[in-house]
């Protein structure tokens, strides 16, 4: 059965410290949510608190409308799997799937049933009497969810489960996890600092900083609309021009830079910007290109190249500004007359939103 998980303002303190200030938000039944933020944001401390290891110092948490407070672990309809999967290695894949269902005392003809319904579904169907230490690491991450799905909970807490694998096997994986949600229908709630991951599979996506959640969106929206320098900065790559107010015409406000560079872009969520006001100016790597006639022109220095077969990344100096353009096309070297570059992008393509913290790297 799909069900919401609701977090009606929950914040959770260890001792002084707030790991999660005030988190309020719904997950729909059927959803892959993630939620995503750099390491030590309180993510894993929210998804705990929806599993019942930690409880909410203020607020409350609801699954399918129940309240959770004074419910254990143990009798939530939700099910954890962690980066580190703790496959039995000497039971073979069928009895690590079924291992739940013995513990609850499930019948041994009932589990070998239930144990191939959920190889199949992770299409390993047939393959039940291997040992896990013969399946590769995909196969060993789908034997995990499978267990995790053996007790039929209502929603599934997924951890950093790819973490461990290699990036070409991560890649793959975020294809099959979405397609097993899919099948299966349940409320997904995943947890990752891989920004990639978040976008390529969720429904939507909380972005969280500092215990805070910065924003709630489905991916298109984060990249396209992100609504703090801290979302702006942490999905996707951009660049970020700090300034001050000097104009102001509509939705189109133009700062100033430090270094006297003038330069125009769209206001963020309809706020008012004031004369004076210090912003940042964001606009996307693949929204620059070499055009000196372009309304917004950053005359830069270039400072490097990487080639990448279907794209190229320049890196360009202009000042103490570092910027990156990235030219997709068949990936060849613009003319660089003397190293100038002259980096222009549209209005429409440049974001101002207040000045705030930025995502690290
Ligand atoms: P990571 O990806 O590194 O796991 P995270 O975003 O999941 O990071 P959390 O594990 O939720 O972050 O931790 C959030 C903050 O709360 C951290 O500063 C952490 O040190 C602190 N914290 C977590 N659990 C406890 C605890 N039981 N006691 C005290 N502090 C804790």
């Amino acid at each position: 059965m799909t069900k919401t998980v609701t977090l009606d303002h929950v914040s959770i303190r260890f001792g002084n410290y707030l790991a999660v200030d005030d988190a309020h938000l719904e997950i729909a039944g059927g959803e892959f949510f993630s939620f995503l933020g750099p390491s030590g944001c309180g993510k894993t401390t929210l998804l705990r608190c929806v599993s019942g290891f930690v409880q909410p110092t203020e607020g409350r948490v609801l699954i399918g409308g129940d309240d959770m407070r004074g419910v254990g672990p143990n009798k939530r309809p939700t099910a954890l799997i962690f980066q580190n999967l703790a496959l039995f290695p000497l039971m073979t894949v069928a009895e690590n799937i079924a291992f739940p269902l013995e513990v609850r005392g499930v019948s041994k003809k009932e589990r070998r049933k239930r144990a191939d319904e959920l190889l199949d579904l992770i299409a390993l169907a047939g393959q039940g009497d291997k040992k896990v230490t013969e399946l590769s690491g995909g196969q060993r991450q789908r034997v995990a969810i499978a267990r995790a799905l053996a007790v039929q909970p209502d929603i599934l807490l997924l951890d950093e489960p790819l973490s461990a694998l290699d990036l070409k096997l991560r890649q793959h994986m975020r294809t099959e996890l979405r397609e097993i949600q899919r099948r299966v229908g349940l409320t997904f709630i995943y947890i990752t600092h891989d920004q990639g991951e978040a976008l390529t599979m969720s429904d939507r996506v909380a972005v969280m900083s500092r215990g805070v959640i910065e924003q709630v969106a489905d991916p298109v929206t984060l990249y396209d609309k992100p609504k703090t320098a801290f979302v702006a900065s942490f999905v996707g790559e951009t660049n970020a021009i700090a300034g001050k107010v000097t104009a102001r015409d509509g939705d189109v406000v133009e700062i100033e830079s430090a270094s006297g560079l003038r330069l125009r872009g769209i206001a963020a969520g309809g706020r008012n910007y004031p004369i004076g006001e210090t912003c940042l100016l964001f606009v996307r790597p693949e929204q620059l290109r070499p055009d000196g006639g372009a309304a917004n022109v950053i005359q830069a220095k270039l400072a490097g190249d990487e080639f990448e077969g279907n794209a190229r990344h320049l890196l360009l100096d202009a000042g103490d500004l570092r910027l990156r353009m990235m030219l997709v096309n068949d990936g060849r070297m613009p003319d660089v007359p003397d190293g100038v570059v002259k980096a222009g992008f549209d209005v429409e393509s440049a974001l101002v939103l207040p000045d705030g913290p930025l995502a690290k790297g």
